[in-house]
């Protein structure tokens, strides 16, 4: 075996994850060739330092998840059905009914005037003989009397 696949070898041979023939082929090299024996025994303290580092929770996570599951869910609020597109036909719907409100109070008083101008026009045909001047109360009380 030669140095380049003896170290692309090395750190599966130091987990002891390569097949039995390329674990006794790796071992034999390192026998013979003290620049990759070299490599393993760095390769072999670095592990061994990193497995004395203690592993290393993020801060506050699982305080901060458990938090959040025994938090109370929240109560919705009170018109969350009112979007705004609820709120725009309510809007529309109320113009209508005013609108229509407002129509039938001004036909029915359009009808008023109506039957009073035509009224005072009955009265003014009825009056058409009266001299200018002549007041009408006047004549209509003379009548009433
Ligand atoms: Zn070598």
């Amino acid at each position: 075996m030669r140095c380049k696949a003896a170290r692309k070898l090395m750190s599966r041979y130091l987990d002891d994850e390569l097949p039995p023939g390329a674990m006794s082929a790796v071992q034999e090299h390192l026998v013979g060739c003290d620049e990759c024996r070299g490599e393993h025994d760095a390769q072999l303290v670095l592990w061994g330092l990193l497995e004395r580092v203690p592993p290393v929770e993020p801060p506050d996570l699982f305080a901060s998840i458990e938090r959040r599951l025994e938090a109370p869910t929240r109560e919705p609020a009170p018109f969350a059905w009112l979007n705004l597109r609820s709120a725009a036909l309510a809007v529309a719907a109320a113009a209508l009914i005013g609108l229509s409100i407002w129509m039938g109070i001004w036909a029915g008083e359009t009808r008023h005037h109506t039957a009073v101008a035509a009224h005072d026009g009955e009265l003014s045909e009825l009056f058409s003989d009266v001299p200018p001047g002549f007041e009408v109360v006047a004549l209509l009380e003379r009548i009433g009397e």
